[in-house]
């Protein structure tokens, strides 16, 4: 029996994972799975929510495809050169994208939520170097900064931090502050606290539109337990008010929303305080 104030988050898987936003197709991929520490949300009734049968909450490790004249993709997963052993295993990118069609020289333009592990990890790889040899890469200036930079923040592949110190030499990383236009249909918008420039992409299209919401949400429920935190957020405090601010910018909009560990990653509409399917 679920508590009420989770049941409210009840969400309904939709048909293949793809979305259709206007004229534009929103595709999940997903790199691997991300098994969720029993603490991670701080209480232990989101993970058991969450928990299949062996008792484990086994999350995706999402990235999103846009195909179309020039794809883009939004996050690039863990990699498939490191692992944090019963945590985050990667690697499936790549053949997620070449089943729907795409090789790495296709995509575009890449628009990374932030600089975590798991979503910066096919940006290179330790023997291939740059995965995707077309693309402009997109992070937000204050992301860059804390984890590059100056190294606040872990980034435990030195491979991928050397690519984007290159990327960014050869004028192929563009960084960005503030809400922007990206490219044809994608707009960033802010979404600080879980890392400083962490960032929720729009896929907007002939009026209707999607959020994409990295980590700042980790799961439906989390849109209304905004007081779950993550144990990886940067700035809880921030995390929180950024979280209030997305159900805001869902609620009774018909904008759809899913983030990159949304259990199947599914994507749904928050209709007058409820969350419901897409
Ligand atoms: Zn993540």
């Amino acid at each position: 029996m679920l508590d009420p104030v989770y049941a409210i988050a009840s969400y309904v898987r939709l048909r293949d994972m793809n979305l259709r936003i206007g004229s534009q197709w929103l595709i999940s991929v997903n790199d691997g799975e991300f098994t969720m520490p029993k603490s991670f949300l701080g209480d232990e009734r989101a993970h058991d929510l969450l928990a299949g049968p062996d008792g484990e909450a086994h999350l995706p490790i999402g990235c999103f495809l846009l195909p179309g004249d020039d794809p883009v993709l939004v996050d690039a997963g863990l990699g498939p050169d490191w692992v944090a052993p019963g945590m985050l295993q990667g690697g499936d990118l790549l053949n997620g994208l070449r089943q729907r069609g795409f090789a790495p020289e296709d995509i575009r333009t890449v628009c990374l939520s932030h600089l975590h592990a798991d979503h910066v990890g096919w940006i290179a790889t330790k023997n291939a170097g740059v995965t995707f040899p077309n693309a402009q890469v997109y992070v937000a200036r204050a992301d860059y900064d804390h984890f590059v930079t100056s190294e606040q923040g872990p980034l435990p592949m030195p491979w991928v931090k050397e690519a984007l110190v290159e990327l960014l030499r050869i004028g192929r990383l563009t960084l960005f502050d503030g809400e922007q236009l990206l490219a044809t249909g994608v707009t960033a918008l802010p979404a600080p606290g879980h890392t400083p420039g962490h960032t929720v992409y729009v896929i907007h299209d002939d009026g209707e539109r999607a959020l994409l919401f990295g980590d700042a949400i980790y799961c439906p429920q989390q849109l209304s337990r905004t007081d779950w935190e993550s144990m990886s957020d940067v700035d809880p405090v921030l995390a929180r008010r950024t979280r209030e601010v997305l159900w805001r910018e869902l609620e009774g909009t018909g904008t759809v929303g899913t983030g990159a560990h949304f259990p199947g990653l599914v994507a749904g509409r928050v209709l007058s305080g409820a969350w419901q399917q897409a």
